[in-house]
Parts: C-alpha cells; sequence; structure tokens
C-alpha cells in the first residue's frame, strides 16, 4: 500500500509518545546535554594511544612502525620515528614515536588503524564531543592529546581490554620462558666447555 512505511513509522512515534509517558523503555530521548545515556561498549568514534603506567611520554605502546600511518585510508596519521630507543613500559628498548598526530577533521572513524597495529597501542575512543571553532589546529591531535591510560581503555572497552591484557601477559610470558630457556641452555653450555677443557690434561706434560 502506497505509504505504508510512512504510517508505521508515525505509529511507531505514537507509540513511544504516549508509551513514555508509564513506560521508561519508550522514553527513547534524552534532554541532552543535561542528560546523557551511556554508550554501549561497541561505540567507536575517533582513534587514541594507550598508554601503561603512571607516565604517558614513557608508557606509550606505540613503536613508531608506522604500519598505522600506511593503511590509514584517508592519509590523516602523521607520525615521525624517534632516532633512539629508550625502554618501554616493561623494560624493553624500543623506538617511539617522536611525534604522532591524528588529524581528526580528516578521520572517518573506519578502525583500520587498530586492525593492523601489532602492539595493541591505537584504540578506538567514544568521546565525542570535540567540535571546536579552530577548524584545522584545533582538530590535529598530538600525542599527548591522543594519550590515554590503559584504564581509561578498561573503563569504555572492558571486555576488549581485558582479552588485550590476557594476550599481552600471555605473550610476555612466553617470551620470559624463552629467554629464561636460552639463558640456561647457555649457562649448562659455558659449564660443559670449562668441563671439558678442566678434564684434558695440561700441554706438554703427557
Ligand atoms: S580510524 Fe581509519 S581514518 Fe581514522 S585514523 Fe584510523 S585508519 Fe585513519
Ligand atoms: S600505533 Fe601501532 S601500528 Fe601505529 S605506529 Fe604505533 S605501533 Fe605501529
Amino acid at each position: 500500500m502506497l505509504g505504508e512505511g510512512i504510517l508505521k513509522g508515525l505509529a511507531e512515534t505514537a507509540r513511544n509518545f504516549v508509551g513514555s509517558y508509564v513506560s521508561k523503555e519508550r522514553l527513547t530521548t534524552v534532554e541532552y546535554p543535561e542528560q546523557r545515556i551511556a554508550p554501549i561498549e561497541a561505540t567507536r568514534d575517533f582513534p587514541f594511544l594507550v598508554y601503561d603506567g603512571k607516565d604517558w611520554d614513557a608508557g606509550l605502546r606505540c613503536v613508531a612502525c608506522q604500519i598505522c600511518e600506511k593503511e590509514c585510508p584517508p592519509k590523516c596519521i602523521f607520525i615521525e620515528k624517534s632516532k633512539d630507543k629508550k625502554p618501554d613500559a616493561v623494560g624493553k628498548q624500543q623506538f617511539y614515536p617522536a611525534r604522532f598526530d591524528i588529524d581528526i577533521s580528516v578521520c572517518m572513524s573506519c578502525q583500520i588503524c587498530v586492525e593492523v597495529c601489532p602492539f595493541d597501542a591505537i584504540k578506538m575512543n567514544t568521546e565525542f564531543e570535540l567540535s571546536t571553532t579552530d577548524r584545522f589546529g584545533g582538530l590535529l591531535l598530538d600525542r599527548q592529546q591522543l594519550a590515554k591510560s590503559n584504564e581509561y581503555y578498561h573503563e569504555i572497552h572492558p571486555t576488549e581490554a581485558s582479552g588485550v591484557d590476557a594476550r599481552l601477559a600471555a605473550e610476555r610470558a612466553a617470551a620470559e620462558a624463552k629467554a629464561k630457556a636460552a639463558a640456561e641452555a647457555a649457562a649448562a653450555k659455558a659449564a660443559a666447555a670449562a668441563a671439558s677443557s678442566a678434564a684434558k690434561p695440561a700441554g706438554g706434560e703427557a
């Protein structure tokens, strides 16, 4: 029937309007900005950089590999890799981003940067009140503006962040076990070499 969709839509609106007086579930709007609906966990808008520990600069997980910069479809990520290395949050020497900017006036929230990052260093934020009268500089976020703690990540995406923590802990444990096994093997080899040279008679004394 012609106009059936419009009538259905109007009926739904009327049901919500009348129903909102008797049922909270029918109250589909709130008086924003005084009232706010908490975003669902899968909400995403613009990326942020995760850091571990208390110091955002020292704890950034990003190692400036620049994969996200290459893969970003509208090319709105700008990275300068450091010349030197410094210890990351677990004490491993790593390169770091001397510069890491994202132009969120260009970002299309596709999340590809998150998908391609091998270090779980970049994730999607849920913060949307980012409007500014400065269209250019105001929307070019630098690494300090982008840095958010792992605790913040847990607040906005608890399920995802717990999964990442578990995976990173397993990877760290595996790396530590491998390093320990290598150290033990080297020590055993050195001990065997020392025992073998001690067992040999000294040259010219036979
Ligand atoms: S979300 Fe998409 S567009 Fe935005 S910075 Fe990441 S890859 Fe680029
Ligand atoms: S955010 Fe991830 S993919 Fe992008 S440069 Fe840093 S470590 Fe590499």
